[in-house]
């Protein structure tokens, strides 16, 4: 039988996944789909800088000085952020009996938001020794949320490989559909990992190697 085969790039889908002890912000994606591995992270670390004599007082600067206002309860408020979303680029082919996706590239886009602390230089030896495990404590519980977003990525890249339908405007809502699901799960996930860490709190009880399974949406 002769199969018509037509190729064509769909435009980029951006999906804003988001959270990671933060709010929604758009869009880290490439404007087109980059040449390589059809599965990559694409990674923006930024600080914002925090005035303060002593490390005490950083504690309670930062949590004002931070660009984005998260309640953490118990009166406090995040300091670190991690966003991260979904771009997706697929192609489809098209037979006379159907349209399927024929190659796709997911990228993680992931923002890392840390403070900097502005140290005098009258700073005691033990406040620059809490600034710096406090900074390696929030940085490591960002990485978790990094880790569970590159995790889900990954699934959804296979998840995405099979997609087949009659129409490619079917094929599209299926692929939007998946990438949907995806940011439901990350964000769940999220919610799940900041529970138990306590928003890096208590970062030092799950470390990011003994994640639970599932919070990578490992089966
Ligand atoms: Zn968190």
């Amino acid at each position: 039988m002769e199969r018509l085969i037509v190729w064509k790039w769909a435009t980029a889908m951006l999906v804003v996944a988001t959270v990671g002890c933060g709010a929604t912000r758009s869009s880290g994606c490439p404007a087109a789909p980059t040449k390589g591995p059809s599965f990559q992270t694409v990674r923006r670390d930024e600080t914002y800088p925090v005035v303060a004599a002593t490390f005490v007082d950083f504690r309670a600067a930062a949590q004002i000085a931070a660009p984005f206002r998260v309640s953490m309860g118990d009166g406090l408020y995040a300091t670190g952020r991690t966003i991260s979303e979904f771009c997706v680029y697929y192609t489809t082919v098209v037979s006379d009996v159907d349209c399927r996706v024929d190659s796709v590239t997911v990228v993680v886009s992931i923002g890392v938001t840390l403070p900097s602390w502005r140290i005098p230089v009258q700073v005691g030896d033990l406040d620059l020794l809490n600034y710096r495990k406090y900074l390696a404590a929030l940085a490591l519980h960002e990485e978790g949320h990094v880790r569970i977003a590159q995790s889900f990525g990954a699934k959804l890249r296979s998840a995405l490989e099979t997609v087949a339908a009659p129409t490619c405007s079917e094929v599209l809502a299926r692929a939007h559909g998946r990438v949907l699901s995806a940011r439901q799960q990350v964000a769940r996930a999220y919610v799940v990992y900041d529970e138990l860490t306590r928003h890096g709190r208590q970062q030092h009880v799950v470390d990011i190697d003994s994640l639970p399974k599932t919070l990578l949406g490992s089966d």
